[in-house]
């Protein structure tokens, strides 16, 4: 089933977004075993991204096919330390503080970590992230440190079925994205879309998704 669901989505996923830009796709791994995360890669998957730092560290040495890591979930200032030079995009960064962290620890150990600045879209109290209207002066902030590539955003739009809302959300998003990538260098992804919003979001110009669901099937959360 994983290899047919890649097989799909490899063939749904349009190549480019109506920007031009490539789009790629991040399987969302949290909660799969190993075995189904190789099965994944073996089926034409080339990154991966985790939730979990625990989880990461647990299946980093059993994945095969040298995947790009991705961190796409929730972290904590304290578990940073596990995941620097082992990852090859950040996400989920959400707060100065967890920026100030990853380029004291990145200055340490002699690297540059590209990061995404997460912005909280539909301003949702359940969600984390940049306000829409801190994102370009936390952009300031965060390039101020050293040892950090700001690459772009990630957003999460909100679990609705109203079409009409996530579209103007997403629009929202990339127009927010473009206006930040006028002064900054590198920056050149939107990290935006997941299982049940992917395509609306690449047709309003995310250049990344992050897919779970739709190959692993649903997570079994009473495991
Ligand atoms: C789980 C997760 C996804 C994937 O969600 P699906 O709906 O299963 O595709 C994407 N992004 C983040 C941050 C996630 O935690």
């Amino acid at each position: 089933m994983i290899e047919e669901n890649v097989k799909k989505l490899l063939s749904e996923a349009p190549e480019y977004n109506p920007q031009g830009e490539r789009v790629r796709i991040v399987a969302a791994v949290k909660m799969q075993t190993a075995e189904d995360i190789n099965r994944a890669i073996a089926a034409g998957i080339t990154d991966i991204g985790d939730n979990h730092v625990q989880e990461f560290k647990e299946k980093y040495d059993l994945i095969v096919g040298n995947p790009a890591r991705h961190f796409i979930g929730h972290l904590q200032t304290n578990k940073v330390k596990y995941l620097i030079g082992k990852v090859a995009l950040y996400h989920s960064v959400d707060r100065l503080q967890l920026a100030e962290e990853l380029s004291k620890r990145s200055l340490n150990a002699g690297i540059s970590s590209e990061i995404l600045l997460q912005i909280n879209i539909g301003n949702e109290q359940t969600k984390g992230g940049f306000a829409p209207d801190d994102a370009l002066q936390a952009l300031k902030d965060v390039s101020a440190l050293g040892g950090l590539k700001i690459r772009g955003f990630m957003a999460m739009l909100p679990f609705s079925d109203d079409q009409n809302l996530l579209r103007t959300l997403a629009l929202r998003m990339r127009a927010l994205f473009d206006e930040a990538k006028k002064n900054s260098e590198d920056f050149d992804t939107l990290s935006m879309g997941m299982s049940g919003d992917w395509k609306l979001c690449v047709e309003s110009g995310s250049n990344m998704v992050r897919i779970g669901t739709a190959i692993f099937g649903a997570r079994n959360y009473a495991k």
